[in-house]
């Protein structure tokens, strides 16, 4: 029996084989969570449909965060077909590309900040809004995002997106203080950096993936399985005293000055 055993989850963001959320969904099916994925459009729905099919995941619901009646129609979906939520895992974000290049006050416009912030930070809140109905009778229920060292430090090329994973970790902290009560813990994974459809958009990255990789106390890279195996520790009962938290999954890099 594994520690999610009984758990009911859902999962935002998988894409592909590489997504962080993938880890983190495999993570949680093995320790015995059932869960549901979303997809954000069609493009991505060939992908994530056999992914689901791997997990023995039956519900896989469209839902662009940028779009709230699908935000709504997923969670009335999770209503009508389970009742409740244990488990909800906000794994996305988006900045326009050409935001994530160059330096930071010349890159930025309105527009990409504002998009940035509505998709990668907004939508946690807009999530636990939609979960919490069908969370607070729930033991130990709870909700994880993902974030980056960006939003604590200054990144080359990270830019706008550092300033949205800020926003996100404020987010993280304040629902955590906001649903507490309610017995519903909120926490953050800030994973290290990893090759994945939405990295291949950071000016640079090779260059970041090898910094770390020399520098780390690990001297290595971290793995979406690694990733995922935090994840789904920090969303199970064995973390049951632990809310408002970014735990680093990154070799040790954040803790490291020179
Ligand atoms: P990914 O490309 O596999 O996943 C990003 C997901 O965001 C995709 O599934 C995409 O469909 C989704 N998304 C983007 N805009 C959306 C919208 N409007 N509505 C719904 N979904 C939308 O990349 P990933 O690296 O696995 O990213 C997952 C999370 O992990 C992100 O929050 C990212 O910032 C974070 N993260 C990534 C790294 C890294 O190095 N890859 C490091 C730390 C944190």
């Amino acid at each position: 029996m594994g520690f999610l055993s009984g758990k009911r989850g859902i999962v935002f963001g998988v894409a592909n084989k590489n997504s962080i959320a993938w880890g983190v969904a495999k993570a949680m099916a093995d320790q015995g969570a059932e869960l549901a994925l979303t997809y954000q459009n069609e493009a991505f729905l060939k992908r994530v449909e056999p992914l689901a099919e791997e997990l023995g995941a039956d519900m896989v619901l469209p839902c662009d965060v940028t779009d709230d009646d699908q935000v709504t129609a997923v969670f009335q979906e999770l209503e009508r077909q389970w009742g409740h939520l244990d488990c909800l895992v906000h794994s996305l974000a988006y900045a326009p590309k050409e935001e994530l290049r160059g330096e930071y006050c010349e890159s930025t416009s309105r527009e990409g900040f504002l998009s940035s912030h509505e998709i990668s930070a907004w939508s946690l809140t807009r999530l636990a809004q939609g979960a919490y109905p069908l969370m607070r009778d729930r033991p130990d229920a709870s909700i994880l995002t993902l974030t980056y060292l960006g939003a604590e430090r200054t990144v080359p090329h990270y830019n706008v997106m550092g300033v949205a994973k800020a926003s996100l970790e404020a987010s993280m902290r304040y629902l955590a203080a906001s649903l507490g009560p309610e017995g519903i813990r909120v926490n953050a994974v800030s994973a290290g950096p990893i090759k994945t459809l939405a990295a291949s958009g950071i000016g640079d990255m090779r260059l970041i993936l090898q910094h770390n990789e020399e520098r780390a106390p690990l001297r290595r890279n971290v793995t979406t399985e690694e990733v995922g195996n935090s994840a789904a520790f920090l969303a199970s009962p064995l973390a049951s005293g632990i809310s408002g938290e970014v735990l680093h999954v990154d070799s040790g890099y954040h803790s490291i000055a020179m």
